[in-house]
């Protein structure tokens, strides 16, 4: 479903992304687990677009297309949903406008019709009561004064509304206490974990994987992929740390 092959990036005249190779196939769910400045974000940046990530080398296909030749929007509407490390703020858009928009402009694009604003509401209320996000939220400017743990939920409703084939998610967990990080583990099996879906799960902690199970566990290490196993790594990982593993 996706395959990286020999992936090099640049971001500011300085190579991150040096020789990456991953491929994950549909229904797996693959984490990425690293030290910090490895390039895990980079990776995440490169695969949604974001100017100023430039490829140098390699290529990325998406069900078979070349990524890469796609525009960010482009590559959302073909299903590649990107969460971030760090979500945005957007003042003066509410998140119900927000959502809205994204979830119609990803059908146009498909070809399909708009969400009437009844069809759109029963979706969000469907997607918030899942990830237990009270619908007041939804109302609010988009993640502007929402807590660490409130924005990577958001995220997650994102998500959901929009039913994306691939998820790329960068630090989910990071920032969310106990209970949120059950609710947001819950989230992405019932969004993703599903026959023709994969996930690509950055993160820097074993726990969030008690709840989404990894087919496999990649060590991103100096902008390339240096070692991959099991679930079973990512508790190696957790008990000896990157230098005695890597
Ligand atoms: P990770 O997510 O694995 O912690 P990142 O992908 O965020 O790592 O960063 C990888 C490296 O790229 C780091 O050394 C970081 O300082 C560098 N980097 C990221 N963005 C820029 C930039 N805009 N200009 C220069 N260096 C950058
Ligand atoms: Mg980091
Ligand atoms: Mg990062």
């Amino acid at each position: 479903m996706l395959k990286i092959e020999n992936l090099t990036a640049e971001v500011g005249g300085k190579t991150i992304l040096n020789g990456l190779n991953l491929t994950v196939n549909a229904g797996e769910v693959h984490a990425i687990m690293g030290p910090n400045g490895a390039g895990k974000s980079t990776l995440a940046y490169t695969l949604g677009g974001r100017p100023g990530y430039e490829i140098t080398g390699g290529s990325v296909t998406f069900d078979g297309i070349d990524l890469l030749a796609l525009d960010p929007h482009e590559r959302a509407a073909a299903g590649l949903f990107l969460g971030f490390q760090y979500p945005v703020e957007i003042p003066g858009v509410s998140n119900v406008q927000f959502l809205r928009e994204a979830a119609n402009a990803q059908r146009k694009h498909r070809g399909e019709e708009a969400l009437t604003g009844g069809e759109f509401l029963k979706l969000a209320k469907e997607k918030a009561a899942l990830l237990r996000m009270d619908m007041d939220m939804l109302k609010r400017p988009v993640n502007v004064g929402f807590s660490g743990g409130e924005k990577k939920r958001n995220e997650m409703v994102q998500m959901g509304i929009l039913d994306p084939k691939f998820a790329v998610l960068d630090e989910t967990d990071s920032g969310l206490d106990i209970d949120a990080l059950r609710v947001v583990g819950e989230g992405i099996n019932s969004i993703m974990r599903a026959p023709g879906k994969g996930v690509l799960l950055i993160t820097h902690y074993q726990r969030l994987l008690d709840y989404v199970k990894p087919d496999f566990v990649h060590i991103l290490a100096k902008g390339k992929i240096v070692k991959t196993g099991g679930p079973e790594l990512a508790h190696e990982l957790e008990r000896e740390g990157y230098e005695e593993v890597v």
